[in-house]
């Protein structure tokens, strides 16, 4: 097929997908399915796992996510479990370390942790607390960003330790739901491949 053209090599380096439509990453988010009503009744899950099982649109997903970012941070951070996929992904191709954001009670070491409101009731993330230096720059990373409440639990867990948390990176957005804004409104630049709007 020979080398790719310059427009398709400069539509990679700007997160562009150029091939069968020209809005941003509709390939991307043709790979991503819809399931209704899963696990609550009105609520329309995207579920990366077909994504996933895409090795050319994973790794292109990656990719694009990285070239998203203005500036390589000292430290990936991904939220368990979904946000892992994408953090250690994005970690390695940016050759740097990752900070694991867990469920609390699953880190063998000293922890410092952050509770949060979910829908009903509350849940609490946690991370070693010697993981982060005062000062380094952290992208967090997730694969999904709904609410904003997840992402903002991690924002507020690595600034505690110091951090210096001004990106974080998304496969996908709910930009009805407000998260992306909470987290602009918190000095965090978010940057998502996909939206749907709604829900
Ligand atoms: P939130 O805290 O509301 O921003 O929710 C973000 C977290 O919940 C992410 O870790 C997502 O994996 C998950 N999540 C929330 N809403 C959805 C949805 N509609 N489809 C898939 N995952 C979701």
């Amino acid at each position: 097929m020979g080398r790719p053209s310059g427009r398709m090599a400069a539509s990679f380096l700007l997160g562009r997908a150029m091939d069968n439509d020209d809005r941003p990453n509709a390939d991307l988010k043709a790979l991503v399915r819809t399931i209704p009503d899963y696990p609550h009744a009105g609520i329309m899950f995207r579920d990366i796992t077909t994504l996933l099982l895409d090795g050319p649109g994973f790794s292109t997903c990656i990719t694009r996510m990285t070239a998203s970012l203005p500036a390589r941070p000292d430290l990936v951070a991904g939220i368990e479990a979904r946000g892992f996929i994408f953090a250690a992904a994005l970690a390695r191709e940016l050759g740097v370390g990752l900070v694991l954001l867990r469920k609390k009670n699953k880190l063998p070491g000293r922890v410092t942790g952050v509770n949060y409101a979910l829908e009903y009731g509350t849940d609490r993330i946690e991370m070693h607390a010697d993981a982060v230096q005062p000062g380094q720059r952290v992208c967090l990373v997730d694969d999904l960003i709904a609410t904003g409440g997840t992402a903002m639990a991690g924002v507020e867990l690595l600034r505690g330790a110091g951090a210096r948390v001004e990106e974080a990176a998304f496969a996908i957005d709910l930009p009805d739901l407000g998260g992306a804004q909470r987290l602009r409104a918190a000095g965090v630049t978010p940057h998502a491949l996909v939206d749907f709007p709604g829900h």
